[in-house]
């Protein structure tokens, strides 16, 4: 297990009573590894990428072209990238080394079902039920229609972002909770270019909500300075 979330976590199930020297080392502890030294946040990691394009040039909506089928045709892209990424590290994702679905800031992804309720569960179960859910939603011909003519449901915006919430998220926990073996697998230019062109491409098109972008405005800023 990597990410930065590991210390405070470690620092929350120690139940014994600590000696001086322990609360010395405890809190040396917490000021090595604060925001500021995430390995995702360092400059040598921060400014890797797999492409010099211009991210700019990708994400804007192409002159004459329809914005729902702009909206649609990356929204069906992101997917398949970032299923395919987080498929590749899903040995690392299992409920023992990730029993909440956490992000950034240590953020707790809870799933909603469809009766409305609330549910704590862990990240491969999380991010498998995210996955579905977007795979049925983007193979459904009443929401992203794929024949000539056809037009797009009321209410498709509010269902493309919250597909975009959810690819957000799906990142936003590797970044958190497998870092380290992004490292390890060389696979850190990927993440860095996936998660910039997703998050450049929903400030474009506004897509996600400020708050749900707020925990990690640290690693945005990282990758923009250093991109
Ligand atoms: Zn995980």
């Amino acid at each position: 297990m990597g990410g930065c979330h590991s210390y405070p976590s470690a620092t929350k199930v120690d139940t014994k009573t600590p000696q001086p020297s322990d609360i010395h080392s405890e809190k040396l502890g917490i000021n090595n590894n604060n925001q500021e030294e995430c390995p995702y946040l360092q400059r040598q990691n921060a400014c890797q990428r797999i492409t010099d394009a211009n991210m700019f040039a990708l994400i804007s909506l192409p002159p004459g072209m329809d914005k729902a089928e702009w909206l649609a045709s990356n929204t069906v892209a992101f997917f398949n990238h970032i299923n395919l990424f987080s498929s590749a590290l899903s040995e690392f994702c299992t409920p023992s080394t990730c029993p909440t679905a956490c992000g950034p800031g240590n953020m707790v992804y809870f799933w909603t079902d469809d009766h409305g309720r609330k549910l704590k569960c862990s990240a491969p179960l999380y991010f498998d039920y995210a996955m579905s859910y977007i795979q049925e939603l983007l193979t459904d011909e009443d929401v992203f229609p794929t024949k000539a003519g056809a037009t797009f449901p009321t209410g498709f915006i509010f269902l493309v972002q919250k597909v975009f919430l959810l690819l957000l998220r799906t990142l936003a926990h590797i970044y958190w909770s497998h870092y380290s073996e992004v490292l390890a697998l060389d696979m850190h230019p990927h993440l860095n270019t996936l998660f910039s062109h997703l998050t450049l491409f929903c400030q474009q098109h506004s897509l996600l909500e400020p708050e749900d972008m707020k925990p990690l405005q640290d690693l945005i800023n990282a990758l923009e300075r250093h991109g």
